[in-house]
């Protein structure tokens, strides 16, 4: 056994090595925060040369839901490849840029001792494999369905809801017992608003309107996430 001044000596050198939380849990939007492009939905209709204009304008005008807008998404890569299956869309999102910092972001916050989730309208595929890959805590995505031969079926999988992203983040404040005000969200876009307004802390990170820059707490403009470690975590 350690005789307790090695464990003072511990607690000391973990203490400076550790810099000290502000919150208990950081949730990130994905597409334009983690992953550096607009969205994951965007980079398959890119790679099929199509355009969801139409759907995207009835969707923000309120009159088509979640699950109508994702099942016209997928619809028009269908129309590309009517055989489009699980493999072929891990294939097209291999790619996908990431931003800078991520892991080193991860790391100090959870050397500090706060959940890291992840909470996206893009895609599981992606959400799974930044979690995986970097080490989040949790992540709530949405989804392309597929049968059990892998084939894309049409349907998308409703988790988070684009117009209620606080419910994605109350969910998780509740699963990890975290009080709102000990909670910080990090987006790019007017989608993370309910976000932001879900936690006592929000940080617009490079933002893609002037909407999610003025409701955030903070405006972080870097091309490196772990510029947003300050605002988590206080000491130098
Ligand atoms: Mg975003």
């Amino acid at each position: 056994m350690l005789p307790d001044e090695a464990f003072n000596y511990l607690g000391v050198l973990d203490g400076a090595l550790r810099r000290e939380a502000r919150f208990d849990l950081v949730a990130f939007d994905m597409d334009g925060v983690l992953v550096d492009y607009t969205s994951c939905w965007t980079w398959i209709h890119d790679h099929f040369s199509v355009d969801n204009e139409g759907a995207l304008n009835e969707f923000i005008e309120g009159r088509i839901d979640d699950k109508e807008f994702m099942r016209r998404d997928i619809a028009l890569w269908k129309e590309r490849n009517p055989s489009l299956n699980r493999m072929d869309l891990d294939t097209i999102l291999e790619p996908l840029p990431m931003t800078t910092g991520i892991t080193e972001t991860v790391s100090a916050l959870k050397a500090a001792g706060i959940k890291t989730v992840i909470i996206t309208g893009g895609l599981d595929i992606v959400a799974e494999r930044i979690a995986k890959h970097y080490g989040f805590d949790d992540f709530l995505a949405n989804g392309v369905e597929c049968d059990d031969r892998g084939m894309v079926t049409g349907e998308g999988i409703l988790r988070v809801e684009l117009k209620n992203k606080r419910a994605a983040l109350e969910s998780f404040l509740a699963k990890y017992s975290v009080r709102k005000e000990r909670a910080a969200s990090i987006g790019d876009s007017f989608i993370d608003i309910p976000m932001f307004e879900a936690s006592g802390m929000s940080i617009a990170y490079n933002p893609s309107d002037e909407l999610a820059a003025r409701r955030a707490t903070f405006v972080v403009r870097s091309q490196d996430l772990t510029a947003v470690l300050p605002y988590l975590l206080k000491g130098k």
